[in-house]
């Protein structure tokens, strides 16, 4: 549950999620670890922000978001880190929340007017919302579902290099979700298109928020039913059947791909 438009109590240290730019204010002094502030409402200088929200808990005290104008002053010792570093450097609950922090900042700023009628709209004082004066629409942060596969033939694991991912870094296949389309269709279509092979026996295993910028993505196994592998050149740059003792580099742990490696790591050697 986020609180939008809320503060918290005086004289009471909370965390403070502190976003410009998809950056976040970070106090620790190692470049292993995030922290962000912990101080009281009183402690924080306010001169310029749009915008606070309740947006959970952590450690057993209250995070806030604060989205940052780019004029309010950074104190003594605060640094700014781009979102993508606290994946590395947070445990995996603070990351959420500082993924969570950008989603919100981002939906808000990319908000700003009414996607009917034009009019500027307002932030929804009760939940997180915009609504249009004029004509009454309600908007809703974005979230766009992707599935994410990984698929096994015998005791061999499908993995490939997307275009994006840095050099020699493998991974299982992924996709965003179309309108009108299940999960499961989804799961067909993309692996079809990526690699040209038919899958069956899916399986769901889990799911993780992926915040650049807001994807949710789904996890499933599958197993090869058949097909010749084809990679498309426009998403993948290589890749192939790999055995369980020959990996190539792939997503680091705490990732969903690392997670679905490791499932059907389990699987072919059950
Ligand atoms: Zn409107």
């Amino acid at each position: 549950m986020i609180f939008p438009d809320r503060m918290p109590p005086t004289a009471t240290a909370v965390w403070w999620l502190i976003v410009h730019d998809n950056h976040l204010v970070d106090l620790a002094s190692s470049e292993q670890s995030f922290e962000p502030p912990f101080l009281p409402v009183e402690e924080i200088p306010f001169a310029t922000y749009a915008y606070t929200a309740e947006i959970g808990e952590y450690q057993g005290s209250p995070v806030f978001l604060l989205i940052r104008e780019q004029s309010m002053k950074l104190l003594a010792g605060w640094q700014q880190v781009p979102l993508r570093l606290c994946l590395l450097r947070a445990d995996s609950e603070l990351f959420s929340l500082a993924a969570r922090a950008c989603q919100v900042t981002g939906f808000l700023q990319t908000h700003k007017y009414c996607g009917t009628c034009g009019e500027e709209v307002a932030q929804d004082r009760e939940e997180l919302a915009v609504v249009c004066g004029h004509c009454g629409l309600v908007s809703y942060p974005r979230i766009s579902p992707c599935i994410i596969v990984g698929i096994y033939k015998d005791d061999k694991i499908l993995l490939a290099q997307g275009v994006r991912h840095p050099e020699g870094m493998h991974s299982v296949l992924a996709g965003f979700v179309e309108s009108g389309e299940s999960l499961e269709q989804c799961l067909r279509r993309e692996v079809y298109e990526e690699a040209g092979i038919e899958v069956t026996d899916i399986e769901y295993i889990n799911s993780q928020p992926w915040p650049f910028p807001h994807s949710l993505m789904a996890g499933f196994i599958a197993r090869y039913a058949g097909g010749e592998l084809r990679l498309d050149p426009t998403e993948l740059v290589t890749g192939g059947w790999f055995s369980f003792d020959n990996l190539p580099p792939t997503a680091p742990p705490g990732s969903i791909a690392w997670n679905l490696i490791e499932v059907v790591r389990k699987k072919v050697q059950g």
